[in-house]
């Protein structure tokens, strides 16, 4: 079987739609899955570790990267600076690893622009009130970082129609499927088969 490059999945979401636990899973369950780590101005959040959930740089940092154009994309979101550095994708995107770019609207309309061949999936929390709750639950903002979350939750779904496909995490499980089944079509797309399988394609046509 011929090694095919690997697919690029952006997801984006408002903040508290549970766009990082759907990623964990998946990642749990698929050892070709990876998720880009970002670079980020923010500080890091209790639990988080530089290198595996982001690069954590200061502003200085961040832009000195922006003038070397060692970014794919980056944008402001909130307050800090984001960015996914071309080497965070490249490596995997050879070796046949499917990479999901956990970024908001910005980066995906960068990339849409730089990349045909891309799919956007957009997940949304399912009502207003479940949204604040996790917003609440999380536990780990203060309500000023909460409501400013809130309102701009609401700004970055005005943007759910860019996307080629949206899903509703309710039910986890469900929703974790519905991403899963929307992988293993682009997987299965006549692109990647022709690859993957053209030994069998040139036996089976000679
Ligand atoms: P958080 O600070 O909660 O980890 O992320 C805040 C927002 O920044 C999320 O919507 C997340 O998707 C977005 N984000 C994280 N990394 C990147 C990135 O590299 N580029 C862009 N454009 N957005 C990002």
């Amino acid at each position: 079987m011929a090694q095919t490059r690997g697919n690029l999945f952006i997801l984006s979401a408002p903040s508290g739609a549970g766009k990082s636990s759907l990623i964990n899973a998946l990642l749990a369950k698929y050892s070709d899955m990876k998720v880009s780590v970002s670079h980020t101005t923010r500080s890091p959040r209790p639990g988080e570790e530089n290198g595996a959930h982001y690069h954590f740089v200061n502003v200085d940092e961040f832009k000195s990267l922006i003038e070397k154009n060692d970014f794919f994309e980056w944008a402001q979101v909130f307050d800090n600076y984001y960015g996914t550095s071309k080497q965070a994708i490249e490596e995997q995107l050879a070796a046949g690893i499917d990479v999901f770019l956990d970024i908001d609207w910005q980066g995906a309309q960068q990339l849409r622009k730089l990349v045909d061949d891309i799919e956007t999936i957009f997940i949304l929390p399912p009502s207003k009130a479940e949204l604040e709750s996790r917003l609440n639950n999380r536990g780990q903002d203060s309500q000023e970082v909460i409501a400013s979350r809130m309102a701009k939750a609401q700004s970055e779904t005005s943007h759910y129609d860019e996307y080629d496909y949206v899903v509703v995490n309710d039910d986890f499980a469900s929703a974790l499927n519905e991403i899963e089944t929307i992988v293993l079509a682009k997987r299965l797309s006549l692109q990647s088969q022709a690859i993957r399988h053209q030994d069998l394609l040139a036996d089976l046509l000679s």
